[in-house]
C-alpha cells in the first residue's frame, strides 16, 4: 500500500515523502483511513511502529479548515510522560510544517504561566500529561467543550503510573460527541475495560511484532557480582569507545546519581535522567543527549518508552528491570529505524530472579557474554593522548550458551551477516579475522564536535516486523 491510498491530503503526502517515508507502516495503513472517517479506534501497538504518525497525520487533515477559539482546544493527546509528550509535539511540528495548526504542550514541571499564554492564543492540538491538564482545567484556564478528537496514548503505561483516575475525570468533562483513539502496547483486562468505557464501536487493530524484541538488537547478559558492576560497566564502555550515544538504565533513582558521578569521576561524559529531577533539568539533559553533547545517559524507566535518539548503539541495563516488559522497552531504544544495536544486561545474584522473568517474557534465553580479564586498575583506561587502553576487541569473548553445539562455519557466517547489517563488532560472536566497519562518531569524553544530524524515518529500511499485522478480536 502507498500513502496515496490512505486518503490523506496531497500536502501531507508530500510531507511524508520529504521525510523519506516510502510506504505506510501497518498501523498507519489501518489507522489512518479509520481516523479520517471519524471512527473510534483501539490500537494495540508499541512505540517504534510508526504509531505517532498514524494519529497525527489524519488529525492534521481533520482539523485543517477550521480554527480554534481562545482556551478551547479542538483535540487532545494524552501521554504518560513529559518526554513522550514533547516527542509527540516534535512529530506534530514535523508533519504539520505546511499547515497553520497550533499545538501546545501541557506538562508538569514547566511554567504554568507560559502554558496559559499558549491557551489564550488558541490551540488546535493540546498534547498533555493528565495531571497538568486537569490542574489547568480546574483553574478555569481550559474549556474542553470544543474537543472533537481525544487520543489516549500508551494507555497501559498510564495504568502502571496510576493516571487512569485522572484520565477518567478528563474524559468525563469532554463532549459525548467526539472521536476517541486509544493506544496501548499491551492489553491487560483493565485496558479492555477502559476501551469499552471510552470508545463507541471502535475499529480494533493489533500490530504484533513477530518477536517481542527487535531482531536488530543483539542481546547479551554479563554475570557479575553486585559490588563489581561499576567496574565491569566501565570495561564495557571502554570497549565501546568512539561509538554512538549510550543509555544505561538503573532500577533505583539513587543509583542513577551515584553512577553518573562515578562515571564522570572516571572521565566519562555522562548525564542523569529520572522522574525526581526538575523538568528544566530533564529537558536540558535530554537535549544534550539528543544533540550529542552528552554521550552517556544514565536513566530510570522514564526514558524506557518511546525515546527516539538517532544512532543509539548500546543500551546497558545496570540492573535487570523488575518488570519484564520494561526490558523490552529499554532495549527498544536501540536497534531502531532499521539500524543494528546492542543491549547488555549486568546480572548479579540479586538480579537472577528478574532475569528469569525477562527470559520467560521474551521467550528467549539471552546469550552470556564473558569479558576477559579484570578491568584495569587505572580506570578510564585512557592514556594521556586520550587513546583507549582497554582490551582489544579481539580479546572480547562471547560465549553463547549453546556455543559448543554450534558449527564454527555457521557461527562465522552469522557474524559476517550481522556485520553486513551494521551491528557493532565488539559485541558480535567472536569476530575471528573479520574486520568490521565501525560507525565511529564521538568518544564519550567531551569534544568540540558539532551535534550529529537527526535522522527521521526509515527510508527504504523499514524492519520486516513492522510490515506484519494481525486483526484483533476483543472479548
Ligand atoms: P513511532 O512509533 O511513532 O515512535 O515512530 C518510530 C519512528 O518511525 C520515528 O522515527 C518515525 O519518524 C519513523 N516512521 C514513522 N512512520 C514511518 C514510515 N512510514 N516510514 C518510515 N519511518 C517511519
Amino acid at each position: 500500500m502507498k500513502f496515496s491510498d490512505l486518503g490523506l491530503s496531497v500536502e501531507l503526502e508530500q510531507t511524508v515523502n520529504q521525510l523519506g517515508y516510502a510506504v505506510p507502516t501497518p498501523i498507519q495503513e489501518q489507522a489512518i483511513p479509520q481516523i479520517l472517517r471519524g471512527r473510534d479506534l483501539f490500537g494495540c501497538a508499541q512505540t517504534g511502529t510508526g504509531k505517532t504518525a498514524s494519529f497525527i497525520l489524519p488529525m492534521i487533515d481533520v482539523l485543517q479548515g477550521s480554527r480554534s477559539k481562545v482556551r478551547m482546544p479542538r483535540s487532545i493527546v494524552l501521554e504518560p510522560t513529559r518526554e513522550l509528550a514533547a516527542q509527540v509535539l516534535e512529530s506534530f511540528e514535523a508533519y504539520g510544517k505546511d499547515h497553520k495548526l497550533k499545538a501546545a504542550l501541557l506538562v508538569g514541571g514547566e511554567s504554568m504561566v507560559d502554558q496559559e499564554k499558549h491557551l489564550k492564543r488558541g490551540v488546535d492540538v493540546l498534547i498533555a500529561t493528565p495531571g497538568r491538564l486537569l490542574d489547568l482545567f480546574e483553574r478555569g484556564q481550559i474549556l474542553l467543550a470544543d474537543v472533537k478528537i481525544l487520543v489516549i496514548d500508551e494507555a497501559d503505561r498510564m495504568l502502571d503510573m496510576g493516571f487512569i483516575p485522572d484520565v477518567d475525570r478528563i474524559v468525563a468533562t469532554l463532549p459525548k460527541m467526539r472521536q476517541t483513539v486509544l493506544f496501548s502496547a499491551t492489553m491487560p483486562s483493565e485496558i479492555k475495560k477502559l476501551a469499552q468505557a471510552y470508545l463507541i464501536n471502535p475499529k480494533e487493530i493489533i500490530i504484533a511484532p513477530t518477536t517481542r524484541t527487535a531482531a536488530t538488537v543483539t542481546q547479551h547478559i554479563v554475570r557479575v557480582e553486585g559490588t563489581r558492576k561499576r567496574e565491569v560497566l566501565r570495561q564495557i564502555l571502554n570497549m565501546q569507545n568512539n561509538s554512538g550515544p549510550i543509555i544505561i538504565f538503573c532500577n533505583r533513582k539513587r543509583d542513577i546519581s551515584v553512577l553518573t558521578l562515578s562515571l564522570k569521576k572516571h572521565g566519562f561524559d555522562a548525564g542523569s535522567l529520572h522522574g525526581d529531577m526538575a523538568q528544566s533539568q530533564r529537558n536540558q539533559t535530554l537535549e544534550d543527549f539528543k544533540s550529542g553533547k552528552v554521550m552517556i545517559l544514565v536513566a530510570s524507566d522514564v526514558a524506557a518508552r518511546g525515546l527516539d535518539v538517532d544512532g543509539l548503539s548500546l543500551v546497558v541495563n545496570f540492573d535487570v528491570p523488575m518488570n519484564a516488559e520494561d526490558y523490552v522497552h529499554r532495549i527498544g531504544r536501540t536497534g531502531r529505524a532499521g539500524k543494528a544495536g546492542v543491549a547488555i544486561t549486568l546480572v548479579s545474584h540479586q538480579d537472577e530472579k528478574y532475569l528469569a522473568g525477562v527470559q520467560a517474557f521474551i521467550q528467549q534465553e539471552i546469550p552470556v557474554m564473558i569479558l576477559e580479564g579484570a578491568p584495569s586498575k587505572k580506570e578510564g583506561s585512557f592514556n594521556k593522548e586520550g587513546k583507549s587502553q582497554a582490551k582489544p576487541l579481539s580479546k572480547v569473548k562471547e560465549k553463547m550458551d549453546d556455543t559448543h553445539r554450534r558449527h564454527p562455519q555457521k557461527k562465522k557466517n552469522e557474524a559476517q551477516e550481522s556485520i553486513a547489517n551494521g551491528a557493532d563488532a565488539a559485541f558480535l560472536p567472536k569476530p575471528d579475522k573479520i574486520k568490521p566497519q565501525r560507525h565511529s562518531k564521538k568518544p564519550y569524553r567531551q569534544t568540540e564536535e558539532a551535534p550529529s544530524e537527526q535522522r527521521i524515518g526509515f527510508g527504504a529500511d523499514v524492519p520486516a516486523f513492522m510490515l506484519k499485522s494481525v486483526a484483533l478480536k476483543l472479548s
